[in-house]
């Protein structure tokens, strides 16, 4: 099993870094603001960049 990134929680189950226990395997991960720029308001406003679709 790949190594789990400690500390990250996430739910994008289609992610080819994503394990069971809502766990991921990336190395790191980034994290943006939708639509581009440095200030968000809201967590449904924010979306990890690493993703890869399995
Ligand atoms: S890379 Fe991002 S989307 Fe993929 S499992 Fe990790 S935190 Fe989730």
């Amino acid at each position: 099993m790949a190594d789990i990134l400690a500390g990250v929680k996430c739910t994008v189950q289609n992610c080819k870094y994503w394990n069971s226990g809502y766990k991921c395997s990336a190395p790191s991960i980034e994290v943006n603001v939708d639509g581009g720029g440095t200030s968000a308001s809201r967590s449904p406003e924010t979306n990890c960049k690493t993703f890869v679709p399995r």
